[in-house]
């Protein structure tokens, strides 16, 4: 780690907890400049971390030092990630599912906010689906695609800083975004606050403590410089309650991929794929991934918090 640079920290509370009494808990094998590649979506150079801690309270497992959340809304603000439309269609499918398990919490829908929300691939569903859709975004790049090909208009920053209306939405949507804030109490607390009362997070990310994760070892496919936090249930738990949510439902996240896309995250196909014509074959052949390395979690804002 280069000291003396401005744009990481060392932590000395668990992000989720506040807990203080926090130990190192693995030696990380990513010291470099966080690069727009490294952050975008679609990366496939996994297998590199950051220095983790520990939490002695809540176990969760965290980036130490980190790097801030100037720097970061900064690299995100720049990112384009066109990979990520060409696989609308796997992501459809895995939103479709979300939103179908919200819609038993909230049948009559309402204003849907989402948090992180990429080119807007979620939000059109849900407005297909009866749902009023907003989010935000801090890309740039995305924010263009959503108003180009949906019509979806998004806010342009992160949900920690920005201004919004309180207790106005019917649900807040963070898929894959929890890991990759440096603030993931700070969101989780906005989510509540623009949330209205009874309202519904759904959350998904990473389970470090997985049967997928244990097996892969240092090559877990969310082991990656962009990702911050690795939850377990039992922190996952403390970060949501101390934010006034009680969790209602919780399943395991399984993932919608092309053929092609898989392929491409090996390194060494890619080149040859490159040039070859089964590709766009590839592509439309969709892989569903019960890996069950993800939680899936429905929270309600506790009424009177
Ligand atoms: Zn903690």
């Amino acid at each position: 780690m280069r000291e003396g640079e401005a744009w990481f920290r060392a932590l000395t509370a668990c992000p989720a907890c506040a807990g203080v009494g926090i130990r190192g808990y693995k030696k990380g094998n990513f010291s470099g400049d966080l690069t727009q590649d490294q952050i975008k979506i679609t990366d496939s150079q996994y297998g590199k971390t950051w220095d983790l801690s520990i939490c002695g309270d809540c176990g969760h497992i965290f980036a130490n030092p980190c790097p801030t959340p100037e720097h970061l809304s900064s690299l995100y603000g720049r990112v384009e990630d066109p990979l990520y439309e060409e696989e609308s269609a796997g992501r459809s499918r895995n939103f479709l599912r979300i939103l179908r398990r919200l819609e038993k919490f909230i049948p009559e829908r309402g204003a849907l906010f989402d948090v992180g929300a990429a080119t807007g691939i979620l939000l059109d569903l849900a407005r297909r689906r009866g749902w009023e859709p907003t989010g935000i975004e801090p890309s740039s790049w995305a924010v263009r695609a959503a108003a180009d090909r949906y019509g979806i208009g998004l806010i342009e920053g992160t949900l920690e800083t920005a201004t919004l209306p309180e207790d106005r939405y019917a649900a807040v949507t963070m898929v894959d975004f929890i890991e990759h804030t440096p603030l993931p109490f700070e969101a989780v607390r906005k989510a509540q606050a623009i949330l209205r009362p009874a309202g519904i997070l759904v959350l998904v990310t990473p389970d470090i403590h997985s049967r997928a994760a244990r097996l892969a070892g240092r090559k877990w496919w969310h082991l990656r410089p962009a990702h911050l936090s690795f939850f377990s249930r039992r922190s996952l738990d403390a970060l949501l309650r101390r934010a006034g949510f009680s969790i209602v439902a919780e399943r395991r996240y399984s993932w919608t991929f092309s053929a092609h896309y898989l392929l491409s995250r090996k390194p060494a196909l890619q080149a040859r794929l490159k040039n070859m014509r089964p590709a766009s074959f590839l592509k439309r052949i969709p892989i569903r991934l019960a890996l069950g390395d993800s939680f899936e979690v429905y929270a309600m804002k506790d009424t009177g918090g």
